[in-house]
C-alpha cells in the first residue's frame, strides 16, 4: 500500500473534513502517512494526531522558515517528544533561501543542532532544502554523517540526487512528477534506483496533476507512482511496493 513520507494533516485547510478525510484513506490504498511538524506549535500536534490514528507516525522537528520562534527552553521541550513511541524521524529541518525567512546563519545553526539530535537520539532526519543546494550539502557532509534520512521535495540537479545516495540517503518523490515544467525532478527519478525513492504528499501543498493548485492529500499520491512507473518502466504496484519497502527502512516500522 501507498506510504506517504511527509505530509502536514494538522494545517488548518483540513480543519473542517480531517477525521472524515483521514478514515477513507486505507479503501484508497493508502496504508500509511508520517505526519511532520513544521512550526514549533505543530510538533505536539503532530504527535497528538498520530496516537490518535494507527496508521500515523510523526516526525518531530521545526523547519529553517520557523527557527526564529526557537529559543533553549521550547528546544528542551521539543526533544521531550521523542520519548513518544509514535514519533519516527526529525524532521522536517534544513534550509530554505526561497523564503528566506530567517537569517542564514541561525537557519544553518538550528539545522546543525537539529541534524546533532538526531545522531544522538538514533532518529533517521526528514531535511527540507530550498535554493540552498550547496550549503545543504556542505552541512549534510560534515554534520549528517552516520544518519540516515530523506531529503524530501528534492528539488535539485540529478548529479546531486546520486551523491545523496551514494550517502545513504533516500530521495522524496511528490506531485512536482507530474508537472509538465518537472523535468529535473522526472530527470532524478530516471538517474536513481527505484530502492532509494520514497513517496510523499507535502500535502496540503503541492498537489499533482490533474489536481495541481488544489488541496493534496495522500491518496493523490497514486498520480505522481504513475509517473515515476511510467519514468522507470516498471509497474505501478511494483513502485507502490518498493517506495513502501523502502519508507519501512528508513523510518524503522
Ligand atoms: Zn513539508
Amino acid at each position: 500500500m501507498i506510504f506517504d513520507t511527509h505530509a502536514h494533516y494538522d494545517d488548518k485547510q483540513f480543519d473542517n473534513d480531517r477525521d472524515e478525510l483521514l478514515n477513507s484513506m486505507r479503501e484508497k490504498g493508502v496504508g500509511t502517512i508520517v505526519n511532520v511538524s513544521a512550526a514549533y506549535e505543530s510538533c505536539e500536534r503532530v504527535v497528538n494526531m498520530a496516537q490518535k490514528y494507527p496508521f500515523m507516525y510523526a516526525a518531530v522537528g521545526i523547519h529553517p522558515d520557523e527557527v526564529g520562534s526557537l529559543d533553549e527552553e521550547r528546544f528542551a521541550r521539543m526533544k521531550e517528544l521523542f520519548g513518544n513511541d509514535k514519533v519516527v524521524a526529525v524532521g522536517e529541518i534544513g534550509l530554505d533561501y526561497y523564503w528566506d525567512k530567517e537569517s542564514h546563519e541561525l537557519q544553518k545553526e538550528w539545522f546543525i543542532r537539529q541534524l546533532d539530535l538526531a545522531r544522538k537520539l538514533k532518529f533517521p532526519v526528514n531535511i527540507h532544502s530550498r535554493e540552498a543546494a550547496q550549503d545543504t550539502m556542505e552541512i549534510m557532509k560534515e554534520h549528517g554523517k552516520g544518519l540516515s534520512g530523506v531529503i524530501h521535495c528534492y528539488s535539485y540537479s540529478k548529479e546531486m540526487a546520486e551523491e545523496y545516495v551514494k550517502m545513504g540517503y533516500y530521495i522524496g518523490v511528490g506531485g512536482v512528477v507530474t508537472f509538465k515544467n518537472g523535468r529535473r525532478i522526472k530527470e532524478t527519478v530516471e538517474a536513481i534506483p527505484l530502492t532509494s525513492i520514497v513517496l510523499e504528499t507535502d500535502c496540503p501543498y503541492l498537489a499533482p496533476e490533474p489536481y495541481r493548485g488544489k488541496r493534496n492529500n495522500s491518496s493523490y499520491i497514486k498520480y505522481a507512482a504513475e509517473e515515476i512507473a511510467r519514468l522507470k518502466g516498471v509497474s505501478y504496484e511494483e513502485v507502490v511496493n518498493q517506495t513502501e519497502e523502502n519508507a519501512r527502512k528508513l523510518y524503522r516500522v
